[in-house]
């Protein structure tokens, strides 16, 4: 089976383990660069960014992820997405920088900033439930991004070859799809 590493410094990332094992892949938590080494896909979880990013700016670990990113599949969802991108704003950040996207932080304010919508997808299975928790908002996608679902038309899951990135939480939801087509994704790319 395919072994992915899901990134525990902080935030969402049990419910990223559960579903993984479902799909029948070892899951490994991850928590320092070493932890990196061997795997077939890394899930960058949900949770709180710039926090995210303080743990990463030790022990050269962003460095470390920032190789490991370009040519290994990896799954950013919500923070994850925002390290992903090349373009943080709201209030601009260090990021990654892999995957050609603007995104803006906390989008949707104060008051409509947790939601749990349903939309269509280009996912075969009928329309996608996703959970926004303080949600971005991707406000421009480079010519390789592919759209895959939307949001008020505004994109909330996309691909760029070897890296998928949703704005919602997939883990939250009772659907595997969304991860099911990360593995996909690092089947064909191996
Ligand atoms: N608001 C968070 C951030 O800016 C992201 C929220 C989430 O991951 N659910 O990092």
């Amino acid at each position: 089976p395919l072994t992915i590493g899901v990134l525990a410094l902080q935030g969402a990332y049990d419910a990223h383990v559960n579903t993984l094992i479902s799909l029948g892949a070892t899951a490994k938590l991850v928590r320092t660069p070493q932890d990196i080494a061997g795997l077939d896909g890394l899930i960058m979880p949900g949770g709180e960014s710039t926090t995210m990013l303080k743990f990463l700016e030790r022990n050269d670990f962003f460095a470390t992820l920032q190789t490991f990113v370009q040519t290994t599949p990896t799954f950013g969802t919500c923070a994850g997405a925002i390290l992903l991108a090349t373009d943080v704003q709201h209030p601009p950040q260090r990021s990654l920088a892999a995957l050609d996207i603007t995104v803006e932080r906390n989008a949707y304010g104060r008051q409509n900033d947790s939601a749990i919508l349903t939309a269509e997808t280009t996912l075969p299975g009928g329309p996608l439930e996703m959970v926004f928790i303080r949600a971005p908002r991707i406000t421009r996608t480079g010519p390789a991004v592919e759209i895959l679902a939307t949001r008020d038309g505004f994109p909330t899951l996309i691909r760029q070859g070897h890296l998928l990135a949703a704005t919602f939480h997939p883990e939250l939801s009772h659907d595997p799809r969304v991860h099911q087509l990360f593995l996909n994704i690092i089947h064909k790319t191996a």
